[in-house]
């Protein structure tokens, strides 16, 4: 699945996708990486990544993006997934209300295992599936608001806001790296 790429970079970052099982992570990840979408679950287990070089105010970002690759299912996430990551996308699905109630164990775990700076973005996946939305926008936005989060709704299937999520971690992890750098 990576795709590591030869050219110099200004910046290397990791950055992590977390949430529950079914929420949309691989598929997140690989229609930023590759701009392709499954309608099957995820065939294997085990850590995926890819690498994405990102363009930030003329510096060369190189990113690399951890997948949980099912891992989660079987709460064997362990601290070494979230070392050194700067980034996390944390998802859940607009459709089942129960991975949206577990973003706070999901937050602990990043807070307790990340970066302290880590820049996390709240992303509520399958907005298409609006006729079966369980979460409402407003009360996303307003935890995100309370834990102080970059929230967004996309959807992988009709590749609707991923590149943004994905930019926006990238341009928030750049600016806090930038500003230690100068
Ligand atoms: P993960 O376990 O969090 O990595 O989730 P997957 O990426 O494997 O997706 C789980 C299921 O949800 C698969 O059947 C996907 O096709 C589906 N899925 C993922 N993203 C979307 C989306 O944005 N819209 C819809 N309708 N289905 C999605």
């Amino acid at each position: 699945m990576a795709d590591s790429l030869d050219e110099d970079c200004d910046y290397l970052f990791k950055a992590v996708l977390t949430g529950d099982s079914g929420v949309g992570k691989s598929n997140l990840l690989s229609r930023f990486s590759k701009n392709e979408f499954r309608f099957d679950s995820r065939p294997t287990i085990g850590v995926e990544f890819a690498y994405r070089n990102i363009k930030v105010a003329d510096k060369l970002v190189k990113t690399q993006i951890w997948d949980t690759a099912g891992q989660e299912r079987f709460r064997a996430i362990t601290s070494s997934y979230y070392r050194g990551a700067l980034g996390a996308l944390l998802v859940y699905d607009i459709t089942r209300v129960a991975t949206f109630d577990n973003i706070k164990k999901w937050l602990r775990e990043l807070r307790e295992f990340g970066n302290p700076e880590m820049v996390i973005i709240l992303v509520g996946n399958k907005c298409d599936l609006h006729q079966s939305r369980e979460v409402q926008e407003e009360e996303a936005r307003h935890l995100a608001e309370l834990e102080n989060l970059f929230f967004m709704e996309t959807s992988a299937k009709d590749n609707l806001n991923v590149e943004e999520a994905f930019l926006e971690m990238v341009r928030r992890i750049h600016a806090i790296a930038s500003q230690k750098t100068l």
